[in-house]
């Protein structure tokens, strides 16, 4: 699990594969996806980790079983639903490989796709998100999620058809310390392109649902559209947080300069009295309030900008550390 130039291709060494595979209800898939992952993965190390989001269908049992007989199948299970996001984060962090693959557990997400992540991320991209070509589900899903993409899209800056495919590969050090939670699932390739990522799309085969139901419906569309606003200010202020603030702040500032210096104009030119004008109150107020922000949000920076600094460490793509300190000193001198 080493290679020492994340950018590089893997030449010459083979890679771990990691598949994390969150399930909620899925019980009748379960067996069927573990031995088609097993078969198309044979000629590769891998893990399979099941992390079970609250099942009440007997998928519990089940996995544990599965997890007990065999030795690179391992299981977490939550002790109710907290959602994929979650699921999500707790297989990152007990993930393993160089190569990390999330995949859902419904049999939509076909396993004979593996081979084609794991390529597309051996061969340079250190984020590679399934693309539902021919998506095979009703308009109801499809539509929202088209409206979604585009949105996305534009907020973010990015061009990909499909954020929110469940089947996607990365780079380990891609998704460590990646905590999702709410609906941030959804904004895995924001997220990750805003740490400075290299986002690959690959067109995949999906299949219809034969066996149990969808848990997505319009509620979780419209938690997933308040999260877009979170995830696009947090994103774009990723690097200072806070100058949020201050921004916000110094439009303040800006506008009620203007207002006040408009209402000196008018006194200056002896266009008659200002004190009764409602604008004054506006610019006054504006000033105050813009003033405040930007003094709260200097302060603010200067409280947090040790978990700033934190943060640096996913701009830095490749680091050569200098060599050991080697001690020159004589002996005896
Ligand atoms: N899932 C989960 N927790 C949830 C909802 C869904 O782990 O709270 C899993 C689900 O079992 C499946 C994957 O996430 O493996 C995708 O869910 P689903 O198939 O319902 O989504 P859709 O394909 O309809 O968008
Ligand atoms: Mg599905």
């Amino acid at each position: 699990m080493n290679f020492s130039s994340p950018a590089e291709p893997f030449v010459g060494s083979d890679p771990v594969v990691s598949v994390v595979v969150p399930f909620l209800d899925e019980v009748d898939t379960l067996p069927i996806l573990h031995q088609r992952i097993v078969e198309e993965l044979s000629g590769t190390a891998h893990e399979i980790i099941f992390v079970d989001d609250g099942s009440r269908d007997g998928g519990t049992e089940l996995c544990a079983q599965l997890a007990r007989s065999h030795r690179n199948v391992s299981f977490i299970s939550f002790r109710r639903n907290f959602g994929k996001s979650a699921a999500l984060s707790a297989g990152f962090r007990e993930a393993r490989g160089d190569i990390i693959i999330t995949m859902d557990a419904d049999l939509q997400d076909d396993p004979a796709e593996l081979p084609r992540f794991i390529a597309a991320i051996q061969e340079g991209a250190d984020v590679v998100c399934g693309w539902k070509k021919r998506r095979l589900d009703p308009r109801s899903k499809t539509w929202p999620s088209k409206f979604f993409n585009a949105i996305a899209n534009a907020t973010f800056g990015l061009k990909l058809q499909d954020h929110n495919c469940g089947f996607k590969a990365f780079r380990a050090e891609a998704v460590a310390d990646l905590n999702l939670y709410g609906e941030l699932h959804r904004f895995i390739p924001a997220l990750l392109h805003a740490r400075g990522f290299r986002l690959q799309e690959l067109a995949v085969q999906h299949h219809p649902r034969t066996f149990g139901k969808s848990k997505f419906g319009w509620r979780r569309f419209v938690k997933g559209a308040l999260d877009l606003l979170t995830v696009s200010l947090t994103t774009r202020y990723a690097a200072r947080p806070l100058h949020i603030f201050g921004a916000a702040g110094m439009f303040l500032m800006i506008a009620g300069g203007l207002v006040l210096s408009y209402l000196t104009a008018l006194w200056l030119l002896d266009m008659g009295p200002i004190g009764d004008r409602p604008l004054l109150m506006l610019g006054v107020l504006m000033e105050l309030f813009g003033v405040q922000l930007v003094s709260t949000g200097l302060i603010a920076e200067l409280v947090l900008s040790s978990s700033i600094r934190e943060d640096q460490k996913y701009l830095v793509r490749t680091r050569i550390p200098a060599g050991p300190v080697q001690n020159t000193r004589e002996p005896g001198s």
